[in-house]
């Protein structure tokens, strides 16, 4: 059993990995927003295997009072993983995982979000794992940021999330569970195109300056693939038509 574990290559003699993907190659992405009711602005994301639900509720009255902010909404996230998310049983008790990665998300959105608007107030945002497969946070990161957009809280410009890394010597977007567990590197990274700024950059492993260079460029292109995704999804929404302006600006980043 063992042998037959250490046997498994997670790059073939063609160059494609476990899941039939190129090294460059993302996962399947699908989005949509405006999935529940209850919520004030909601999205689903599928990235891969991993399925993420987010839900916003704000801006409202901070509560209690002694959190409110005079000058801003004061932003709080929860990250949470399903106990049926994963293969063995997860406990349903908050970990030190899921804090560390409420703070890191949100600290990612924090500069997205016009708190200053909405002083006084508190913006609550919601993350559900549902199934996990490497890359929860940055699908949850993406479908915060579209339900915080659906929440109709005004945003400087919507985060899209993606991790690369490194299998097997090789620098590869998007890890899968198995490619995270037996590889060399993880690199989650989220990214504002329109700022051209990276909100969070966490590495797992190790990589060269060079391969950590090749990661972040091959990183921040599928982040910018995920949010013109993003802006379609709003758009599937609100039935909003494309402009030039913006048919040429896809027509950039596709080239
Ligand atoms: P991310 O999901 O952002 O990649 P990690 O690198 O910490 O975060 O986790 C990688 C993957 O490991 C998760 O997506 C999930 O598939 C699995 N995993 C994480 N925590 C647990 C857990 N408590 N139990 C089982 N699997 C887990």
């Amino acid at each position: 059993m063992g042998n037959k574990e250490e046997k498994l290559r997670l790059i073939d003699n063609n160059g494609l990995r476990v899941d039939g993907r190129r090294l460059d190659e993302l996962r399947p992405v699908k989005m949509e927003v405006g999935v529940l009711d209850k919520a004030d602005g909601s999205a689903y994301v599928e990235h891969g295997r991993n399925k993420v639900l987010a839900a916003v509720f704000g801006p409202r009255e901070a509560h209690p009072k002694h959190i409110a902010l005079a000058d801003r909404a004061v932003i709080r996230c929860r990250y949470h993983m399903a106990p049926f998310s994963t293969d063995e049983r997860k406990s349903p008790a908050p970990s030190r995982r899921e804090q560390e990665l409420s703070k890191v998300i949100r600290e990612a959105l924090e500069p997205s979000i016009m708190a200053e608007y909405f002083p006084r107030s508190t913006i609550d945002i919601f993350i559900e794992v549902l199934q996990a497969d490497a890359g929860t946070r940055c699908a949850g990161l993406t479908s915060a940021s579209l339900a915080l957009a659906d929440a109709g809280i005004p945003l400087r410009e919507l985060v899209a999330g993606c991790a690369a890394g490194k299998i097997e010597g090789k620098v590869v977007l998007d890890l899968s569970d198995v490619e995270d567990k037996k590889g060399d590197a993880d690199l989650p990274i989220a990214f504002m195109p329109k700022s051209n700024a990276v909100g969070l950059l966490q590495m797992d492993g190790s990589m060269t300056e060079e391969e950590l260079g090749q990661a972040l460029d091959m990183g921040i292109n599928a982040c910018r693939t995920i949010y013109e995704m993003q802006k379609e999804a709003l758009r599937r929404k609100y039935h909003v038509e494309r402009d030039e302006a913006e048919k040429e600006e896809i027509a950039e980043v596709k080239a």
